[in-house]
């Protein structure tokens, strides 16, 4: 995942300011780490690179995040070209 708050460092917790921290609205395919934005409220989301169709919350109006995969569209056959 792209967010890591380092809790453990003498108690005292520091927020780093990730370089590559979440953008706006935007998330990463958690299958080819392509990052694309999804429709603004969008419930879900297809990968441009490889198609795949994510669940998306909104935590905030305008941070979205990859809940995981639609099953329905995920796909079973993965060594289909090996
Ligand atoms: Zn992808």
């Amino acid at each position: 995942m792209f967010v890591h708050f380092s809790e453990q460092e003498g108690g005292r917790m520091k927020i780093k300011k990730i370089m590559e921290g979440p953008r706006d609205g935007e998330v990463r395919c958690l299958a080819c780490f392509t990052r694309f934005r999804p429709e603004l409220g969008a419930e879900s989301a297809n990968c441009p690179k490889c198609g795949i169709v994510w669940r998306i919350s909104w935590p905030y109006p305008k941070t979205a995040k990859v809940r995981g995969p639609v099953w329905d569209t995920y796909p079973t056959e993965i060594d289909e070209n090996v």
